[in-house]
């Protein structure tokens, strides 16, 4: 926090998803939460006994899908070795009363992002990046259509130990769940509800209003200017299609999301254009947060309008977007007690931080 700003505590609600807001509390005292170094990455290009480096394709079970580049793969699906979820289990048969359960059917698929170990997603070309993202596309469109029990496919990368990565080699994981998980059915339903009230998506809307919107806000008794807010602030990084955002209600510090500037309720429908585009605002998205916090670990997940005809009528009020978690603490029992989110760095000065760091 830089001198001059005053420490912000407030309750920011998030206009999507109300159950997710957070507890802003900037002030020094306040901070209650101990900042480690991250440990450093591994930035290896080979390491013989990694599954999935090139040459070691027998380590992993059979492979789904390969994309290739001058005859050489480039990004590989794979079944996971350990999947949480399957066709091959029974259920415990504990069901009684209140406690009910659903069957754990569903896939869980390897992404393996790039054939180099320890490649940040900043370091990847964007021609690589493009590739990888219509490998999501094409893998998720594929299974949507092959088993209509699969009623969400959950794509989402995990990197670095503190984001919950069990393996170092960088690799994304899809997972086709039976069920429509409860956050995302949230923001359906309440961007949908919104949509009914004001006719217009929502966030099509934060969108208008990081681009355009100013505003002041008075002391109620002195009528002095207590804070301006340049709404357009909040804007990271901005392409011809695609456009990264730090929320107002940001859970995690270096919390930023990616979203399409053009209205489109489905990652399915986007376009080999748009890929491009999208890769390159991720690229210098990532190369932003590493050029100020270095060396991120972070989980990204895509969310995306399912594909069954019940959510149809979410076309006009949902906008699929990327959501990038840089995790650098652990939530605490006040998090998990309260549900939360306690954020130490005021969204705007960390915005502002990585709008205006160079890149090389
Ligand atoms: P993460 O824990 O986020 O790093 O994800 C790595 C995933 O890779 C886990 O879900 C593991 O089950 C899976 N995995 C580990 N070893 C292999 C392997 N040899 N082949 C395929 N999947 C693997
Ligand atoms: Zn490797
Ligand atoms: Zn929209």
């Amino acid at each position: 926090m830089s001198e001059t700003e005053k420490a912000i505590r407030e309750i920011r609600i998030n206009p999507i998803v109300p159950s997710e807001s957070v507890l802003i509390a900037t002030a020094r005292s306040m901070r209650p939460r101990k900042e480690e170094a991250p440990a450093p990455r591994d930035t290896r290009q080979h390491v013989e006994t990694c599954p999935f480096c090139r040459g070691n394709e027998d380590k992993t079970p059979p492979e789904l899908r390969r994309y290739e580049v001058a005859g050489e793969w480039a990004v590989r699906i794979v079944e996971n070795l350990y999947p949480v979820l399957g066709d091959d289990r029974d259920k415990s048969g504990l069901v009684f009363g209140l406690q009910q359960a659903i069957d754990g059917y569903g896939r869980h698929e390897v992404i393996v992002d790039h054939y180099t170990h320890g490649i940040a997603v900043h370091e990847m070309a964007e021609e690589h990046l493009t590739t990888l993202f219509q490998a999501y596309q094409s893998r998720a469109a594929e299974l949507y259509a092959l088993d209509e029990r699969l009623k969400y496919i959950l794509i989402f990368k995990n990197f670095g130990p503190a984001a919950g990565a069990s393996m170092a080699h960088t690799h994304s994981q899809l997972i086709a769940l039976p069920v429509v998980p409860q956050n995302l059915q949230e923001e359906l339903e309440h961007s949908r509800d919104h949509y009914k009230k004001h006719h217009h998506c929502i966030f099509c809307t934060l969108i208008d209003e990081a681009l355009t919107f100013e505003t002041t806000i008075y002391d109620r008794d002195s009528g002095k200017i207590v804070r301006r807010i340049n709404v357009g602030q909040y804007v990271v990084e901005r392409g011809e299609r695609f456009i990264a955002i730090k929320p107002f209600a940001s859970r995690y510090e270096w919390e930023i999301h990616i979203l399409p500037l053009e209205h489109n309720s489905d990652f399915l429908e986007t376009s080999a254009e748009d890929m491009a585009d999208l890769a390159r605002v991720l690229k210098r998205t990532m190369a932003r947060l590493d050029a100020v916090i270095g060396g991120a670990q972070y989980n990204y997940f895509l969310h995306s309008r399912p594909s069954s005809d019940d959510y149809s009528d979410c076309r006009g009020s949902y906008h699929w977007h990327l959501e990038i978690c840089p995790r650098t603490s652990v939530p605490s029992g006040f998090e998990l007690g309260s549900g939360l989110f306690v954020n130490t760095i005021s969204p705007e000065e960390a915005a502002e931080q990585l709008r205006t760091v160079e890149l090389d």
